[in-house]
């Protein structure tokens, strides 16, 4: 049986990072036949931002990223939500006590700071000096019911601690490099070391996957579970995805949050098909594929640690590839959903006119209204300066009332000849009339545009150049 969790943070807006570690949790689940678990690690309580938790569901729910249990869906695990399983840690917090495993700690803030302070100027890395490690039973029993405490790990030292990841050689970690995590804190909140433990194992997750950055920690988590006497899930670290310039991949380029490709317009299933590719192959060389051909091939095991790149260029090429392979109806709705949640409201039947002529145009949806836009109001501005052409505006409204059935080939033969008798280039005849209808230099094909615009409007935005 296959369990894998996203183990999710509310301390802000959903991260593309934490769909990209869903999607592999989901992908793998589902290839299994198993179940994808959605934990909320709302532990750190200086950072849960109040609605982050509901925008990560509205977040996997826009990538049809659907879990098995989660705090909304509730399971034989519940509660999910770490805030409220505060006894449960507690309860092995204890159970590490008695077992000489852990210890507490009445250690005041200002004394760990000076601490730190003082192995910072020695140049030593600032670790707990394990000062309340070895005190008395008799001591301790008097002191917790005075003073405030929390539980520390007890590292054992002198020995060398292994992580076995999934994806890399044997890590070795010599235990006197380890610091006295805090477990338990005086709040009586775990801290994330003690949480995912205890979860993962309560809650029977086979398969840990999370971000490589957690790897240099994760000799405490070796230690717990060897503490507790359980069985550890299997490890799977993903690789750190970068920007094209090996940076990493962060907020400064403003495209970390799930939000940005949402207003941009990203198609979602694109990003999970780009997202995919970060660190995965396909074993054909694709690199457009639908959801479930991923879910077929994709194995944990095949992660590739080296740093994959996240190319923005990229994903946007892919995206346009979808638009033009997607029906036109399709194109539409998609058009037309997504400019409604900005409050843009389309006449749908002239957008359906439209799309033949933009599918293969646009990459986002969001390009849609900057090349579109005339079709629905004529330009407020135009490209070039059109105001020394009236006499050529003149010609042409003339030769456009001429035609008597509008469509595109009448619009064209018309059009080719007003040119001839302009004595422009045809060129330059073009662009003028282009920008007069579009406003731009570069637009959809002109007569195409003409046909769907009609007649009488065509005229109107000629003839309104001629006075
Ligand atoms: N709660 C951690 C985070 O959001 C997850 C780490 C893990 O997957 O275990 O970064
Ligand atoms: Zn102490």
């Amino acid at each position: 049986m296959v369990r894998t969790r996203a183990a999710i943070s509310p301390t802000g807006y959903p991260h593309i990072g934490t769909i990209y570690q869903a999607w592999f949790d989901y992908a793998f689940a589902k290839k299994n036949k198993g179940q994808f678990i959605v934990r909320i690690e709302d532990t750190d309580k200086d950072r849960t931002v109040a609605d982050a938790e509901e925008k990560v569901f509205a977040a996997l729910d826009w990538f049809n990223l659907m879990e098995d249990e989660s705090p909304r869906k509730g399971g034989s695990y519940a509660p999910y939500r770490q805030s409220e399983r505060l006894e449960i840690y507690k309860k092995y917090a204890l159970e590490l006590v008695n077992k000489g495993k852990a210890y507490y700690c009445f250690c005041s803030k200002e004394r760990l700071d000076e601490m730190r302070q003082k192995k910072q100027k020695e140049g030593k890395v600032p670790m707990y000096d394990k000062h309340c490690r070895n005190l008395a039973k008799e001591e301790v029993q008097e002191r917790i019911k005075k003073e405030s405490w929390v539980i520390r790990l007890r590292v054992p030292e002198n020995t060398q601690i292994i992580m076995k990841d999934e994806l890399r050689k044997e890590i070795v970690f010599q235990s006197n490099d380890v610091d006295e995590q805090v477990l338990l804190k005086s709040d009586g909140y775990p801290t994330y070391f003690l949480a995912v433990v205890v979860d993962d194992h309560l809650m029977g997750v086979t398969h840990m996957v999370r971000g490589e950055e957690w790897l240099t920690s994760s000799a405490k988590i070796i230690l717990l579970y060897d503490f507790l006497d359980w069985k550890k899930p299997l490890f799977f670290h993903t690789p750190i995805i970068r920007n094209p310039d090996k940076s990493k991949f962060s907020k400064r380029q403003g495209h970390t949050n799930v939000s940005w490709y949402q207003e941009q317009g990203f198609l979602p299933e694109v990003v999970l098909n780009y997202l995919s590719l970060m660190g995965w192959s396909h074993p054909k060389g694709k690199e457009i594929f639908s959801r479930e051909e991923f879910i077929q091939l994709f194995d944990l095991k095949d992660i590739n640690v080296a740093a994959p790149i996240f190319d923005l260029k990229k994903l946007e090429w892919m995206n346009g590839m979808y638009i033009r392979k997607s029906q036109k109806s399709k194109v539409k709705s998609q058009i037309v959903d997504f400019y409604k949640k900005q409050k843009v409201i389309f006449d749908e039947v002239l957008v359906e006119k439209t799309i033949p002529l933009i599918q293969e145009r646009i990459k986002k949806l969001s390009d849609y209204l900057p090349m579109c836009e005339f079709f629905f109001k004529p330009p407020e501005k135009y490209e070039i300066d059109l105001s020394g052409k009236k006499e050529l505006f003149k010609q042409i409204s003339k030769d456009l009332e001429k035609i008597k059935d509008w469509t595109v080939d009448n619009i064209g033969n018309q059009l080719v000849q007003t040119a001839k008798n302009s004595e422009l280039k045809n060129s330059e005849f073009f662009m003028l009339l282009r920008v007069a209808i579009t406003g731009k230099k570069i637009s959809p094909p002109l007569n195409e545009s003409m046909e769907i615009l009609g007649k009488e409007e065509c005229v109107k935005r000629v003839k309104e150049l001629t006075g």
